[in-house]
């Protein structure tokens, strides 16, 4: 550990000596000296993109130290005379060492966005105050915060020396938010999003309700962690894969409210096609219309089994003979009664509410499984998807839905009856002992 913050120690005295070296290759690269410019007469747009090329540094890195020299290097002017530094205490700190370029970018940021407001007092008092606290030197601070304590620092100081510029920072964040979906590569759909912050807590919020216990970042005591664990085996997935996961459902969830808008009339569904020779023998693929790619004769199956199908036949020429009604498919009050029985995901340790559950055919339909209640068990998204290969076991006694635990989890699995709903663990509290 010693060495890790001695390393890093001698590392800052280096970075001093790069960011000195990106000032001086701005310095010699300024505009006014046109072509003789130093950057330029290297075939280099800028000193950062000439930084890049020397040191292999991404764009990123280059550009940064620039713009940092740029606030902590003493400007030397023709006549000779070093003036000082924009921000005399940060360059104090990164020549000697004790700030590291994190550090001080942060600080030189943020005291720049607040130049306009604050009185001179009131921004000295900032700067003292984040540099004492990033070298650790100030009064009730002597241990170094890193960067990002700083840069949490540099918020305060923002909300307190420039109260109204919160609303315009908002203004502009506003302009920006933006849900965005791309190309679809290897059969998953790429997209980027920029929330608003404060929406951003709330899907967070959300989400983390909804991670399951073991990989949730709530505080759990180590028995209550011991408790979930042995309940549910700890996920194997990832909070990453969880909240995919989770987002399915919640959309899922939308489309079937009866609030969503309709399309065409109908509720918002998303239809697949897939040949009755390849559904039946489980090869081939589907398609759908809003996935560019084929669909797999697993995802296909997924989604008959908690959706529906319809059967279409057509002629050799291909004219609609013969359409079905829709089949295997729970009418909304079945799936309430599910609802009220099952609860929500019926794996053990699995957080996904009822509401936002697929219902899923224990007994399939290819096997001669009803569309019934007796039948039907709600399964989250991921448990629906994986219940073939991750080795769960359900089965209906007398109508009531049991769980036995694959044997990574408990090696002699016995069956166990699963629900979450509160209503029937109440009526189990009031049932006479057996
Ligand atoms: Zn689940």
């Amino acid at each position: 550990m010693a060495l890790v913050a001695e390393v890093e120690r001698l590392g800052r005295r280096v970075d001093a000596l790069r960011v000195v070296l990106a000032g001086e290759v701005a310095d010699r690269s300024r505009p006014n000296r046109g072509a003789r410019g130093l950057a330029v007469s290297r075939g280099c747009r800028t000193p950062a993109d000439l930084i890049e090329q020397l040191t292999q540094v991404s764009g990123t890195t280059a550009r940064r130290r620039v713009v940092l020299a740029g606030d902590v290097r003493r400007d030397s002017f023709p006549g000779g005379d070093r003036t000082e530094a924009r921000f005399d205490l940060v360059a104090q700190a990164v020549e000697d060492g004790t700030i590291g370029i994190d550090a001080a970018t942060v600080i030189t940021k943020g005291l720049t966005s607040l130049l306009a407001h604050g009185s001179l007092d009131e921004l000295g008092k900032a700067k003292t105050e984040l540099v004492a606290a990033a070298t650790g030197t100030g009064p009730d601070s002597t241990v170094p915060v890193s960067a990002d304590s700083v840069r949490v620092m540099v918020c305060v100081w923002q909300a307190k020396l420039d109260p109204d510029g919160l609303d315009p920072a908002e203004d502009r964040s506003m302009a920006v938010r933006d849900f965005r979906f791309g190309p679809e590569r290897n059969g998953l759909l790429h997209g980027s999003f920029r929330l608003m912050a404060e929406a951003g807590g709330r899907v967070k919020t959300l989400f983390d309700a909804y991670l399951t216990p073991t990989t949730a970042p709530a505080f759990m005591t180590e028995e209550e962690r011991a408790t979930a664990e042995a309940e549910g085996g700890k996920d194997s997935r990832t909070p990453a894969q969880q909240r995919h996961d989770i987002f399915v459902a919640i959309i899922d969830a939308m489309a079937r409210s009866g609030q969503a808008p309709t399309i065409g009339g109908a509720a918002p569904t998303v239809l697949v096609s897939v040949r009755a020779e390849d559904l039946a023998s489980g090869q081939g693929a589907g398609w759908s219309d809003r996935v560019e790619g084929p669909v797999s004769m697993r995802t296909v199956r997924q989604m008959v089994c908690t959706g529906g199908i319809q059967k279409v036949v057509l002629s050799q020429e291909g004219r609609i003979v013969r359409l079905g009604s829709p089949e295997r498919c729970f009418t909304p009050p079945q799936r309430r009664a599910i609802s009220l029985r099952d609860g929500g995901c019926i794996i053990p340790g699995c957080t996904i509410p009822a509401g936002w559950c697929e219902i899923h055919h224990v007994i399939p339909d290819k096997d001669g499984g009803p569309t019934h209640p007796d039948n039907g068990v709600l399964l989250c998204w991921f448990h629906h998807r994986t219940i073939d290969t991750s080795e769960w076991q359900i089965r209906m006694r007398h109508g009531v839905p049991e769980v036995k635990p694959p044997p990574w989890i408990e090696y002699f699995g016995t069956w166990r009856p699963a629900t979450k709903s509160r209503t029937r663990l109440l009526d189990r509290l009031d049932a006479p002992p057996e």
